[in-house]
């Protein structure tokens, strides 16, 4: 029987493993899986804490349900009777700037009556759909700043893609490539010659699409609608561990992958157990990856180490409902980085899913850090809290002590995917060749978000199925 070794018990291994042997099963073939997990739980980046009657996202709090990946695993899983799709105030977001909380208007008429962006900022935007704009540079791994700066100018940028980036990869725009994070923008602006003119476009296919019966996408909006589970995120990760029962083994730190032994690969652990496999899969994340596959390939490793990665503090205010003066009818809000505050931004997550906190109460959770303010890091949890509660005293006036406090600290939260990271991508798979059996998943490769992991988790499945 072939052995598979997968390492990392994240969404990307868990994800991997369940679907492997769900295909090799289909396919009548007999594989035998193991996945090794570093810490006692599987889950990685996901965890859901239940304390005083709250629910606090360690880290992710949902998946969007715009892209079928999860949602398709949670019903091959069985457990999508459980979820949980955000209330519909969800999708309203807001923007701090100058003092004042903004929604992101959601249409030209409510965009022109917003005043989150100066007359000469939209008149800029308003641009956009011309042929004053310069094309996209040839050749070039475009930086998300620059894209911003031309095709909607530096207010745009810094008002509305700056925080965006903030929010989903705690990004700086000026490093991150706008191929690598948001390729589809990319190849709209090929395809149509500008965003304004490819969302006229895809409004006006979906309208025809729907007219002739199609079936469109269920999504409320282009981002979709944010969904966990009543139990919270961390019930998709247990699931699928309790699914693959034995085959994960958690508390096993992998130190290297190497060969040399009667299988193509020898996977060793610091507790000095080895496992023997025809498939070497990693799904740890990138620096991880690079430690454990110095020894066999130190090219490999060099590439994995050019992925940076970015910090992140997740700090949970739990408050009485009386004690909030402010709405709190929303998703949430961000913060651009030119307003000088502690946070990337505050999620009202009690809002978006009505059962984050207990009766008459509510939960905020504020993101710190990431790539633009590297240091915070090293604040302490004291620092941390006083820097938090000074944040919504500027931008929703709660000045009162909250009655629940939670700091989650993720050292090396989100890969960073700079400029050169499609070159970097490029490079491994060349690398790779010669290292058959060998595959890399997770989130450092082809996207962070839960519905990447899933999807790369399901190619990792196929490949590897392709190899035996
Ligand atoms: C604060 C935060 C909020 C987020 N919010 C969202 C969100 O709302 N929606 C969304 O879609 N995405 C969100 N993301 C992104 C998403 O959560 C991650 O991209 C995803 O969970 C990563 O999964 P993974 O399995 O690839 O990596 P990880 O979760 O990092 O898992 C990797 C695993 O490898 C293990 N490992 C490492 N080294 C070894 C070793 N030597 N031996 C064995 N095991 C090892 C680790 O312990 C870990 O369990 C968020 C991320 C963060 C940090």
């Amino acid at each position: 029987m072939k052995k598979v070794v997968i390492i990392g018990g994240g969404i990307s291994g868990l994800a991997t493993a369940w679907l492997l042997r769900a295909k090799a099963e289909a396919a009548g073939k007999e594989l035998s899986i193991t996945l090794l997990e570093k810490e006692e739980r599987a889950g990685g980046k996901i965890k859901s804490i239940h304390e005083e009657g709250f629910v606090c996202e360690w880290g992710p709090n949902g998946f969007l349900d715009s892209k079928p990946q999860t949602l398709d695993l949670c019903t091959a899983l069985g457990v999508a009777g459980h979820l949980h799709r955000s209330n519909d105030n969800a999708r309203k977001r807001f923007i701090f700037s100058g003092g004042e909380l903004h929604q992101l208007p959601d249409g030209g008429p409510a965009f022109l009556k917003s005043r989150l962006i100066s007359w000469p900022g939209k008149l800029r935007l308003a641009l956009e759909p011309t042929p004053f704009i310069a094309r996209a540079p040839v050749g070039v791994d475009e930086t998300l700043a620059a894209f911003g700066r031309r095709r909607l100018g530096a207010e745009a940028l810094d008002k509305l893609i700056a925080p965006m980036v903030s929010g989903i990869f705690a990004g700086d725009p000026e490093t991150m490539s706008l191929v690598s994070c948001f390729g589809r923008i990319a190849e709209l602006e090929r395809e149509y010659g500008g965003l304004i003119k490819a969302m006229i476009m895809l409004a006006k296919k979906k309208k025809r699409d729907q007219a002739a019966g199609k079936v469109v996408s269920s999504a409320a909006g282009p981002g979709g609608v944010l969904t966990s589970f009543r139990e919270g995120i961390q019930y998709l990760s247990d699931g699928l561990a309790t699914s693959l029962g034995t085959i994960v083994k958690t508390g096993v730190t992998v130190t290297s992958v190497a060969t040399g032994g009667s299988d193509p690969y020898r996977v060793c652990c610091a507790d000095g157990s080895e496992y023997g496999a025809d498939l070497a899969i990693v799904a740890s994340p990138a620096f991880a990856a690079a430690e454990m596959l110095d020894g066999l390939d130190s090219a490999i490793s060099a590439t994995l180490r050019q992925i940076p990665y970015a910090s992140m503090t997740v700090i949970c205010f739990g408050y009485r409902q009386e004690q909030i003066g402010h709405f709190l009818d929303g998703f949430g809000y961000l913060i651009p980085k030119k307003e000088r505050l502690n946070t990337l931004g505050t999620l009202w997550d009690s809002s978006m899913f009505d059962n984050r906190a207990p009766e008459g109460k509510v939960l905020l959770r504020s993101m710190m850090g990431g790539a633009c303010f590297p240091d915070y890091v090293k604040l302490s949890d004291d620092e941390v809290v006083a820097r938090v509660r000074e944040d919504l005293k500027k931008t929703m006036a709660i000045d009162a002590v909250p009655e629940f406090v939670r700091v989650f600290r993720h050292p090396q939260a989100i890969p960073q995917y700079t400029v050169g990271h499609g070159k970097r991508l490029e490079t491994l798979e060349g690398l790779l060749v010669s290292h058959p059996g060998l595959l890399l998943t997770g989130n450092s490769y082809r996207g962070i978000g839960l519905n990447d992991c899933v999807a790369a988790a399901e190619r990792a499945a196929d490949g590897a199925l392709g190899m035996l």
